[in-house]
């Protein structure tokens, strides 16, 4: 199979670094024009730079505009009009006991990680309605499904994230537009990274055996037993915005690893 997205315009949210920036480079390895978003200017221009020198031929802009706010929304929308793809991957964690979370951290989660994808979408969505062809992938996560009790805040927002999702695909009925969600495990991004290498210097281990025994102890029903990559999700999230994949809609798929231990 060979994904050919020529011709399609890509809006990858919170793609400076991490999962999103893999996945625009996978989107623009594919052919796509890429559109990179994060919040400041200086790192968007430089995931722009970056992406042009690994992708031969890359077509590829940016936009600096903070998604988790309304006007942030508007301002991405403003310059960037159409979307035939779009992947709602900005997403914020931090773990936190239940009662030290406070009410405007809920608010908070519910903005960056639900309100972005679900202002984006009512953007975007019409004109791939009108177009009849179009793809929406929500970055969720497999707290989604395992509610973590360390950040129970985080895990609501990813279920929040499934059930818009699910609900925006029974709205395509008929159309040859997609609405799905991709749910990753414990991957290695770059903030990820940082925080296994501090495990690392405080136990006195590799970052090696800290990612590990992190994934041992905090996540022991993983089949994979180690982090994925980024590009390990990237690949499942451009198959899911490919042409190829016209028949998957409404659907969670899963790239954790078989952390969530259950067939279906
Ligand atoms: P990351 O922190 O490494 O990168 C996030 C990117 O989003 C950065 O480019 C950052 O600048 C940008 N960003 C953050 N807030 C933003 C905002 N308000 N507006 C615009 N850009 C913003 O994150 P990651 O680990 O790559 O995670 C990406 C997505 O994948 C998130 O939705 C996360 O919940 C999900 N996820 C991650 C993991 C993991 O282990 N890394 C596991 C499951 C799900």
């Amino acid at each position: 199979m060979i994904i050919d997205l020529s011709g399609k315009t890509a809006v990858v949210t919170g793609s400076t670094a991490g999962i999103g920036y893999a996945i625009a480079r996978g989107l623009a390895a594919s052919g796509a024009s890429v559109v990179i978003n994060g919040r400041g200017r200086e790192k968007v221009d430089a995931a722009v730079k970056r992406l042009a020198q690994e992708v031969e031929k890359a077509k590829v802009t940016g936009v600096a505009a903070d998604v988790s706010t309304a006007s942030g929304c508007d301002a991405l929308i403003a310059a960037q009009r159409e979307a035939d793809i779009l992947i709602n991957n900005a997403g914020i964690f931090e773990p936190k006991g239940f009662f030290e979370i406070p009410d405007a951290d809920w608010s908070r989660f519910f903005e960056v990680n639900v309100m972005s994808g679900v202002r984006l979408s009512r953007a975007y969505m019409p004109g791939m309605l009108k177009r009849n062809w179009g793809r929406i992938v929500f970055i969720s996560s497999e707290s989604a499904l395992n509610i973590p009790r360390e950040m129970i805040h985080y895990g609501m927002t990813k279920t929040a994230q499934l059930a818009v999702a699910r609900g925006l695909a029974e709205m395509t009925r008929g159309t040859a537009v997609t609405v799905n969600s991709v749910l990753p495990g414990p991957t290695l991004s770059e903030g990820v990274e940082t925080f296994v290498k501090s495990l690392a210097r405080q136990n006195n281990q590799s970052e090696e055996e800290a990612a590990k025994s992190f994934v041992k102890q905090h996540r022991p029903t993983s089949i994979l037993q180690r982090f994925a990559s980024p590009d390990e999700i990237a690949n499942m999230v451009v198959f899911v915005a490919s042409k190829e994949a016209s028949a998957t809609n409404g659907a969670a798929i899963r790239a954790e690893g078989g952390i969530v231990n259950s067939i279906a």
